[in-house]
């Protein structure tokens, strides 16, 4: 029997996706291997958040290949996610030449659209299941790779999501993550219709510009209710509303799910509903993951977060107020272009005000494509990123 091997870098949606090309690799005849170095094909699959997930996928390969010259083995290598994903949007096609240049015995180079919500994935896990609602990404932070790596955000149809959560519970699952990019803003597109996402981008440019030109009649919920594109004004921009908050809702009423938790969660969609619904079901989690990024406003500009710290501070002490026994986590990148010492002064004001028990703290890694990449300039030295990142790692999660 032809055997594989999957290495997966990077977040929970890269894991989501090793779990459907396991399934997808198993249909058709292939049984995983234990060891990378004596499987028949090997498949990357890759994150390019940071430089450094990125050399570590070269130096893999380059391992792989000296392998190969010893022991005849891997046959195959194939490199898929996010790496594949922007050589496949680059419509000049220079990354796919870079990467190519770059890793000339990778042998397949496999878009992750490819492998599709088709496969039902193969879980290792017997109690606890990961369940992507959405891929991709329409926010555009001027930091971040994702939007180029997985593209436009496509919601995954709503009743194909509780279903595949009934079906899991039925199995004996007991708790649920659901995975997006930005989950919060879940239907959005369902709502609005697909087409008329890059619509409701060029009105959002314009605040408070009139609504013209986006034309649906809204997105049919399984219990019979329509959810039609009513624009919000949510944070200073124009926003349909989303379909998150009905989804959790509905997934929490499955008897016997006793823990569900979604990441990852963005400050401007989260609603005053979604807050209602999390206060009303008490099987959904009060260790609530919000990536501020940034506690300046000018810095949040620069990043195309929209919202400012005192959004940030609202928010949190509203989640406070309505739900108890939560804990808050929190992303934050230090040292992004042309950060000052008052700017990051405050973020570590925030930080103190609101009270974090854990935060995922980064040094701004600059990255191809991106806004920030063409327009600001990676000036903060490593070693002053590094004392920032000390400073607020210590604060936070060495207290
Ligand atoms: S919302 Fe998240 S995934 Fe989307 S562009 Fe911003 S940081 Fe990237």
């Amino acid at each position: 029997m032809r055997t594989y091997f999957i290495k997966t870098f990077g977040c929970a949606q890269n894991e989501s996706d090793s779990e459907r090309i396991a399934s997808s690799l198993e249909g058709r005849g292939m049984v995983k291997s234990k060891d990378i170095y004596q499987a028949d094909h090997v498949i990357i699959n890759t994150c390019m958040v940071r430089e450094m997930a990125e050399n570590r996928v070269y130096g893999l390969v380059n391992n792989l290949v000296k392998n190969k010259l010893q022991t005849g083995k891997p046959e195959k290598i194939i490199v898929t996610g996010c790496m594949v994903g922007m050589a496949v949007r680059d419509k000049t096609g220079t990354f796919l030449k870079i990467i190519k240049k770059r890793l000339p015995s990778v042998n397949e180079f496999l878009p992750i659209e490819e492998v599709g919500f088709d496969h039902p994935p193969l879980r290792s896990d017997t109690s606890s299941a990961q369940v992507p609602i959405s891929n991709g990404c329409n926010n555009f932070c001027t930091f971040c790779v994702v939007p180029f790596t997985r593209g436009r955000e496509i919601s995954r149809p709503y009743h194909d999501i509780i279903e595949e959560c009934r079906n899991l519970v039925q199995k004996g699952y007991k708790k649920i993550t659901l995975l997006g990019m930005n989950v919060n803003s879940y239907g959005a597109d369902l709502v609005a219709g697909r087409d008329n996402i890059q619509v409701l981008r060029d009105i959002d440019k314009k605040y408070f510009a009139p609504p013209i030109g986006v034309r649906s009649h809204g997105y049919q919920l399984p219990d019979g209710r329509v959810i039609k594109p009513v624009f919000v004004k949510h944070l200073n921009r124009l926003r349909i509303p989303t379909l998150f908050p009905y989804l959790l809702n509905d997934i929490a009423q499955i008897k016997g799910l006793e823990l569900i938790d979604f990441i990852s969660s963005n400050p401007w969609d989260f609603s005053s509903e979604l807050t209602a619904v999390i206060h009303k079901n008490p099987n959904i989690t009060r260790s609530l993951h919000i990536a501020i990024q940034s506690g300046s406003d000018r810095v949040l500009k620069r990043m195309n977060r929209w919202y400012t710290s005192s959004d940030l501070l609202h928010l949190f002490t509203d989640l406070k107020l309505k739900i108890k026994n939560l804990k808050l986590s929190t992303d934050i990148i230090v040292g992004f272009c042309g950060e000052t010492e008052k700017e990051f002064q405050d973020t570590v004001d925030l930080v103190t005000k609101v009270g974090f028990y854990k935060a995922y703290i980064s040094m701004y890694s600059d990255r191809p494509m991106t806004a920030a990449h063409k327009a600001f300039q990676d000036d903060i030295a490593h070693a002053e990123k590094k004392r920032r990142w000390q400073i607020l790692e210590e604060m936070i999660n060495k207290p």
